[in-house]
């Protein structure tokens, strides 16, 4: 009995994990164990001994019961410790931070635009970017051999088809689909064979329409003067006549240089003034090829170029930044009115 207890206590010391403990158990309490065997041994003990011998036999099945209890909680208390120490996680490192996605400054100064045409009272339509050329050009007053026509390098798809190369096409898209009264803006991509530092074969517009009763060449001057003034901050505005086919009369609106404040400089070409926006009359005729009658209507309409304003308010030199998606350039128009977008 003694050698029974010495030997389970010493093969105890060297148990493990759950697996080695279970194996153990079995060898001395299991049916054919150690300890088990010894109970055959009463058989041909004398009444007397056996009961001394049984009570001694089930006190150490007792305390190899208990001794098995302890190592299974040590072992319990062991793995735990194991798997929180593995599995720590350190508070006090410093956090990875979270990257957030930005707007193109092209998608902003769009948005910038609308909001300020949104709140004079305008809506917000949209046009195919492949377009007829009976759209594009002849129901704009720009018949085929019109000399106009050379004024934009356009990618023609066929005879009939083209990429637009401007959004007026919506003005008579609009003009046919509704009746008067109209006041709607129309930003888009436009398409033209050019490029070089400041021009690009896709770009950006935002066209103008305004039709009703009683439209006049002062509407057209206080809406883009307020425009101007809302979007460049306290600029001086300036309209020269100029020549567009699809108004009469025709105006380009010129803002004191914001680089060099008007003294005269690259930018500006020494003029002090920078050219900004086409507008002008709507022409009777685009008036009639939308289904208006030009006697009881009139309207005003004007287009600009949205990289030309993206330029000058955030001082870019160079259109192609617009497209090369490098990270370093767009990150630095995350913010947005003091707020991140
Ligand atoms: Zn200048």
């Amino acid at each position: 009995m003694e050698n029974v207890k010495r030997e389970f206590e010493e093969e105890l010391k060297s148990v493990k994990n759950f697996e080695e403990l279970k194996q153990l158990k079995a060898a001395y309490l299991g049916k054919k164990g150690k300890l088990t065997s010894l109970f055959k041994k009463l058989k041909g003990l004398s009444e007397g001994e056996k009961k001394e011998f049984g009570r001694k036999i089930n006190e150490l099945k007792e305390h190899f019961e208990r001794l098995l209890e302890e190592k299974s909680k040590e072992i319990f208390e062991a793995i735990k410790r194991e798997s929180i120490e593995s599995e720590a996680i350190d508070i006090t490192l410093p956090a990875r931070g979270i990257n957030f996605g930005s707007l193109h400054p092209i998608t902003k100064t769009i948005m910038e635009i609308e909001d300020i045409f949104r709140s004079m009272g305008f809506g917000v339509e949209v046009g195919p970017e492949i377009e007829l050329d009976l759209f594009n050009f002849e129901l704009l007053n720009i018949p085929k051999e019109h000399p106009a026509r050379d004024m934009q390098d356009t990618f023609y798809i066929n005879d009939n088809v083209v990429l637009r190369t401007h959004t007026s096409p919506t003005q008579i898209r609009v003009m046919k689909r509704q009746k008067p009264p109209v006041m709607f803006i129309s930003p888009g991509r436009v398409y033209r064979r050019d490029s070089d530092i400041t021009h690009s074969p896709m770009f950006h517009q935002v066209e103008g329409l305004l039709v009703d009763k009683n439209i006049r060449f002062s509407d057209l001057k206080c809406i883009l003067t307020g425009f101007l003034k809302l979007f460049f901050g306290d600029v001086k505005v300036r309209f020269r006549p100029s020549y567009f086919p699809f108004t009469e009369p025709s105006a380009e609106v010129d803002i004191g240089c914001i680089i060099c404040g008007g003294k005269g400089c690259r930018v500006c070409s020494n003029t002090g003034f920078l050219e900004v926006l086409g507008c002008g009359m709507v022409h009777p005729n685009v008036l009639i090829n939308g289904g208006y009658d030009p006697e009881n209507y009139t309207g005003l309409a004007f287009g600009l170029g949205v990289e030309r304003f993206a330029m000058l308010k955030y001082g870019i030199d160079n259109i192609k930044l617009f497209f090369e998606n490098d990270l370093r350039f767009l990150e630095q128009f995350s913010y947005h009115k003091g707020r991140l977008l």
